[in-house]
């Protein structure tokens, strides 16, 4: 038996009443559990296993999979599942962690950094969230962007500011070798520097400009694809979701 803090990612269904519940805690990273009954209207289990539920969770160790048993909520994140936009962003969140995060790996970094980046899209600074989380996400799985030289040569970065995909900028003379590249302005360079040197604290004060954060969604868009191998399905959402006039999503 453990008790933990934990981010509920994702939840599957489970026979007539069962659910099946992925949690990123902070005590063991990320676990699977079966969450008896949860589904049924009135069981205690029902709010606290909603998809990006912040709670603190009673678990039993099993054979194949443990049992989330008991839980109360800390933070239930109702408002992002209210609003499309919002919650687009967060199943996004969630999906890159499941995705690029084994069955227990603690790291209490990715725990808080996930919590904090809920808590900002529920305020509504939803593409900036986003960003920041992708950046500090990489950097935390040892991806850090390279930014002060070429990533392919190791050489010095000219004027024109290019991202690679491949992890960081590259000089004029390698950037036919590993297109696709991005232009970005020195404005988003250095909005990228700032995300990985600075703690949370510090980064909600900033207020980017729309500019660089499209930039910035193209670079790390590039960046994290090319590390998958299969295409993350809250992407198709939010592109559904992008094709909508605005008033059917901020209603
Ligand atoms: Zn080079």
């Amino acid at each position: 038996m453990y008790k933990t803090e934990g981010v509920i990612l994702r939840t599957r269904n489970l026979g007539e009443a069962d659910k099946i519940v992925t949690v990123y805690t902070s005590a063991r990273g990320k676990v699977v559990a079966v969450a008896r009954g949860a589904r049924r209207t009135r069981n205690r289990l029902l709010g606290v296993t909603q998809v990006f539920t912040h709670g603190r969770y009673l678990m039993f160790e099993g054979k194949s999979m443990d049992t989330l048993s008991q839980g109360e909520i800390i933070h239930s994140f109702q408002a992002v599942r209210d609003d499309l936009e919002k919650m687009a962003a967060a199943m996004y969140v969630c999906e890159l962690v499941d995705v690029f995060v084994e069955v227990e790996e603690a790291n209490q970094e990715t725990f808080e950094l996930l919590s904090n980046t809920l808590r900002m899209i529920e305020t509504g600074v939803v593409k900036f969230a986003l960003r920041v989380f992708e950046l500090k996400f990489m950097q935390q799985l040892g991806y850090q962007p390279q930014l002060e030289r070429c990533v392919s040569c190791g050489g010095s970065v000219a004027d024109q500011i290019l991202f690679s995909r491949e992890g960081g900028m590259v000089c004029d003379l390698c950037k036919h070798k590993v297109a696709p590249v991005h232009v970005v302005s020195k404005g988003t360079s250095a909005l990228i520097s700032r995300i990985l040197e600075w703690d949370w604290s510090r980064l909600t004060i900033l207020h980017p400009s729309n500019h660089s954060l499209e930039e910035l969604e193209s670079c790390m868009r590039s960046y994290i694809d090319y590390r998958l191998d299969k295409p993350m399905r809250s992407l198709e959402f939010i592109h559904t979701l992008n094709d909508f006039p605005d008033s059917e999503v901020t209603s």
